[in-house]
């Protein structure tokens, strides 16, 4: 670390950069190491003076950059457009000598790495884009457009202005907007049906110029009205009838383009009397407060996530998951965060109830046990979906309870067998085989072999398996276990060929994590590319085998009662 703090200091110098004396300093966060210098940057024909703070040599992020009170002061008197929120720039609460210092999030305008071991080229960058700061603030269009561009940022300094900071969350629920109640203590988030928020949607095409919005370090009722008369003329109608009622404290949320501008204000009016009497004059110089509000939206947190090909995951697909043990469980919050229960069915099945024994391997904590899996799965995917999972459900039932009706009527496009039991693979196969091509959904088996020496997936597609073969039969019976050329692991006994059985079964957590993630790579090949080439699949764990076997195309065993009969 001392060699990094004495080359930052030879390159500050260099440069021609000033330290600062920490008793000039009075920082918000007590630091124990404060390293503060002074630099200058020239923009027309203003010398422009600014801190850098390199406290932080870890050098993992840019260093921080400040501007004195008095240099904003300047500005905004040189430049009378240039009015507080300021884009980019926050007001601090710490001081250097007396004076507030402002931070510019120069960071928000680049992916930059961060330079490390080339201090000077950090200065360069930093240098760089306050250049290109000072530039989009002194010219009036830049700096108004600005307003466009960083909305955040702009209703982040309005969110500073306060002493508290206050967060709100909320998200589309049966077509109108709904709020959570935020339990911070326990980590809950609950949606609450009670809670009365105005939300206002502006415009789009509506632009917002928070100029003279900020007076004192506060904003006004007065002034914020309007500020949003001059943004959208709709939202203000509304902004206007909203204000007729008194209330203790009116809570509003702006949205625009998908971001919020949010808060509340006291509104204790006479209704009796106009807005402009006496009575009710005052209330207009109440200051209004606003908080940081965040939409939820799990929809949308999906599919941010998966490449172009696969845009919309599991959106459209009905999906089917039985077993929801040490695979199981990782493998159904999976396929939540490939979109599935959001739009379309999504089942689970399983009859058992989470027990102590279960949690060293399984997903779910001790918090669930004594509850049946679907249920406690169901609890934990919707909690953690904003509560957005509506076609999810659960099936609390031995699977042999359903039979071959229930899966033509249901039409599931995608079944998933995470029981790694050969009895359940051979009775899903049976149910599905006895299905017309037509109807017959895409059956994926996926177990841990042995011990966890490695995992494995099958992917059988009716479009291919009837043209070519390939079901869980093509790879052996319950009775004599896999076939011996297709056994991932050599040299077994034939009663260890028979995999994972449906009793307990010694293999440590990354079996099931391993299983699930290969089962998800196959879903998302399917929904990329439409199949999976290579449907019998194996990824073994680090323990060194002999004689590995390739991924392959699976095809018909003559021994298969279902493929054996289909000529090639
Ligand atoms: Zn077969």
């Amino acid at each position: 670390m001392n060699d990094i703090r004495q080359l930052v200091i030879e390159a500050l110098s260099i440069r021609g950069y000033i330290p600062i004396f920490d008793l000039d300093l009075k920082l918000e966060k007590d630091k124990n190491t404060s390293m503060f210098y002074e630099g200058n940057i020239k923009i027309e024909d203003n010398v422009i003076k600014f801190l850098l703070d390199f406290s932080n040599l870890s050098l993992l992020d840019f260093p921080n950059v400040y501007f004195l009170e008095e240099t904003v002061n300047f500005l905004k008197n040189k430049y009378i457009h240039i009015q507080e929120p300021i884009p980019h720039l926050r007001k601090e609460k710490s001081l250097y000598k007396d004076s507030y210092l402002y931070s510019i999030c120069y960071q928000l305008h680049n992916s930059n790495t961060v330079p490390r071991d080339n201090i000077f080229l950090i200065l360069d960058i930093v240098e760089k884009h306050l250049h290109d700061f000072l530039n989009k603030i002194i010219h009036k269009d830049l700096f108004l457009n600005e307003y466009v561009v960083d909305f955040g940022g702009s209703v982040i300094s309005l969110i500073n202005l306060n002493e508290k900071f206050e967060n709100w969350f909320m998200s589309k629920y049966k077509g109108g907007w709904y709020f959570f109640e935020c339990d911070y203590k326990n980590c809950r988030l609950n949606l609450n049906l009670k809670i009365k928020r105005e939300v206002f949607e502006v415009n789009h095409s509506s632009t917002p110029d928070f100029s003279y919005l900020i007076r004192e370090d506060k904003v006004s009722i007065k002034d914020f009205q309007e500020f949003i008369k001059r943004w959208d003329i709709l939202s203000y109608k509304k902004f206007m009838s909203f204000l007729k009622t008194p209330s203790f404290s009116k809570e509003f949320v702006f949205i625009w383009k998908g971001m919020t501008l949010a808060g509340y204000f006291k509104w204790e009016r006479n209704t009796d009397k106009s807005l402009n009497s006496s009575k009710n004059k005052h209330l207009r110089d109440e200051n209004v407060y606003f908080v940081n509000t965040q939409i939820l939206d799990f929809k949308k947190n999906v599919l941010r996530n998966l490449p172009d090909e696969s845009s919309q995951g599991l959106l459209q697909k009905k999906v089917l998951l039985v077993g929801l043990g040490a695979i199981g469980g990782y493998m159904a919050e999976a396929l939540v965060k490939l979109g599935a229960g959001i739009e379309s069915d999504f089942v689970l099945v399983d009859k058992d109830i989470l027990e102590a024994d279960n949690i060293g391997r399984h997903l779910l904590g001790f918090q669930f046990c004594g509850n049946f899996k679907s249920l406690a799965l169901i609890s934990y995917l919707q909690s953690n979906s904003f509560f957005q999972l509506t076609k999810i459900r659960s099936e609390i039932k031995d699977i042999s309870s359903f039979n071959n009706s229930f899966f033509e009527n249901e039409n599931f496009d995608l079944i998933i067998d995470a029981t790694g039991s050969i009895e359940v693979q051979e009775y899903l196969n049976e149910m599905i085989q006895s299905l017309s091509k037509e109807t017959r959904p895409i059956l994926q088996h996926l177990w841990v072999f042995g011990n966890g020496e490695c995992v494995q997936a099958l992917w059988v597609d009716p479009e291919i398996q009837t043209a070519r073969g390939g079901c869980i039969s093509c790879l052996g019976s319950s009775s004599k276990g896999l076939h011996q050329e297709l056994l991932p692991v050599q040299n077994l006994l034939p009663e260890q060929r028979t995999g994972v059985c449906s009793a307990f079964t010694p293999y440590a957590v990354s079996g099931g994590m391993m299983a699930a993630s290969l089962g998800i790579n196959m879903i998302l090949e399917w929904l990329q590319t439409g199949k999976v080439v290579n449907n019998y699949q194996t990824r073994y764990s680090s323990i060194d085998i002999k004689d590995k076997i390739q991924d392959i195309t699976l095809t018909r065993h003559k021994e298969c009662r279902f493929c054996g009969e289909i000529k090639q």
